[in-house]
């Protein structure tokens, strides 16, 4: 975390950018990497260590960045809170979303350049990123589309294949989106939509906000920022795009076309499979002068951490509700930051960990197996969740099963054999849930479950120890 004063200027990509490359935090790649595979795997050897920028991927005009949001430390910056109030201060953005202000059309800085005559392929320096992926892949793009009910937009992001100069194809996972492009395709219409390349820290979180239909994400993007956020409308359609991303790629997700899409290699570090899906055509391009392109790197850090932080907001203020003793909520990495959820709670009454376990599976259907641990257990340090679960819990009483949920269908054990392929969708992604109760017992014998502590053990010993090598030490070891 770096010290400085909260700033009053909402953060851009732009200044977060420079802000990492004045702290030495972005790395700059040298000309002549390759859009197909090396550029992803230079970004995931530096994932979560530095962000890179590829200035002329591919020999492309345009650069291309990845990782600038892979720490948990660095996101916690960009909201200018501490680690400790994350989540908190996420879930009070959420729930205070800011109406966006709006820029006309045609002068916002995302449509300073326009290109009526479209390729996505040549535009755009798309990578290939894993060794199975059908090809090149936009992995940050937020795609944006309003109600055709009543006008209020939702924001996602999902993974797009590019398919030819002028076509993509999309998984459109069964939430808002697909509920959108359903009434859409109710009323004979295809559904507009925008995707959004190259837009700041707060509003790629904010486009990952677990919040009812309805409710907009660029409105919690605002509250994140502490200021309304910039938005303007789209040229082909009347979908309002962040004024100051990068690039908006404006087209519609067509009625009944379907194309392959996949495999790709998705959050839980497996593939997708191949199959037919929805289609966007592409009507226009937009962008900054200069503009820069952000990539995800598939189930790397920054992929795990967008979705993973406002999961975790959503799920300690669900959990909260119920259980006032629930503290601390965490989606461990182990567990790819979706399926592995660590709670810690101060435990009132026995049995009330078996009820944080059963809520904890009703907060999110991706959650599979859950640890509930005591206050003095850190659930940022699976280290130390291990330690509970090796000393404080007892399978045969304190082991939660639960057989035929609905869990992730990106989870390939959840389908016997052959994973999810082939198995009609309302069948796929059926999981057992699993629940430890590793809390210790609310009264114990004596010091039992007392976790060993040296008196001054949390102090720094530098003042009590002698600084550099001590000539007294060597004098000690002469044979
Ligand atoms: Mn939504």
């Amino acid at each position: 975390m770096i010290d400085a004063p909260r700033s009053t200027k909402p953060l851009t990509l732009r200044s977060w950018l420079k802000r990492l490359a004045d702290t030495d935090r972005l790395a700059v790649a040298r000309p002549g990497v390759n859009l197909k595979h090396q550029l992803a795997a230079i970004a995931k050897r530096m994932d979560g260590s530095k962000a890179v920028l590829f200035p002329t991927p591919g020999g492309h005009a345009m650069p291309v960045v990845s990782g600038f949001m892979c720490r948990r430390d660095w996101i916690a910056e960009a909201m200018q809170v501490n680690e400790s109030e994350l989540l908190q201060a996420y879930r009070h953005a959420a729930d205070n979303p800011l109406p966006w202000e709006e820029v006309a059309p045609g002068t916002a800085p995302c449509q300073a350049v326009v290109h009526k005559e479209v390729d996505l392929r040549t535009l755009l320096p798309v990578p290939t990123h894993s060794e199975h992926d059908s090809g090149p892949y936009i992995t940050a793009g937020l795609v944006i589309a309003r109600n055709p009910a009543n006008g209020l937009q939702n924001v996602t992001i999902i993974r797009i294949q590019v398919n030819a100069k002028d076509r993509m194809a999309v998984l459109i996972l069964p939430r808002h989106l697909y509920t959108f492009y359903q009434a859409s395709v109710k009323l004979g219409q295809p559904l507009p939509v925008a995707i959004v390349i190259g837009v700041d820290p707060l509003t790629l979180l904010a486009s990952q906000a677990i919040v009812p239909i309805d409710h907009d994400e660029l409105e919690i993007a605002g509250a994140l920022h502490g200021t309304p956020l910039r938005v303007t409308k789209c040229l082909t359609n009347d979908v309002r795009v962040p004024a100051d991303a990068e690039i908006v790629i404006e087209g519609h997700i067509l009625l009944e076309d379907r194309e392959m899409e996949g495999p790709f290699g998705e959050f839980p570090k497996y593939y997708s499979t191949a199959e037919k899906r929805e289609v966007v055509q592409v009507d226009m391009i937009t962008h900054r002068k200069d503009p820069i392109y952000h990539t995800i790197v598939p189930a790397e850090m920054e992929h795990l951490l967008l979705g993973g932080i406002p999961r975790e907001a959503t799920l300690l203020a669900h959990l909260q509700r119920s259980f006032p003793g629930v503290r601390d909520v965490h989606l461990s990495k182990g567990g790819t930051c979706r399926y592995h959820l660590y709670v810690k709670m101060k435990k009132m009454r026995e049995g009330e960990a078996k009820n944080v376990i059963l809520g904890a599976f009703a907060g999110h259907y991706d959650v599979k197996h859950v640890v509930v641990v005591d206050e003095d257990v850190d659930v940022h340090d699976p280290e130390q969740v291990e330690w509970a679960v090796a000393t404080r819990f007892q399978a045969d009483r304190d082991l939660v099963v639960i057989s035929g949920a609905q869990g992730s269908i990106l989870d390939p054990s959840t389908t016997v054999a052959w994973g999810n392929a082939e198995i009609p969708a309302h069948l796929q992604g059926i999981s057992a849930k699993m629940g430890l109760d590793a809390t210790r017992p609310l009264q114990y014998h004596s010091h039992v479950f007392t976790k060993v502590r040296i008196p001054g053990e949390e102090t720094d010993p530098a003042a009590m120890l002698e600084q550099g090598v001590s000539p007294k030490a060597s004098d000690l070891f002469r044979e």
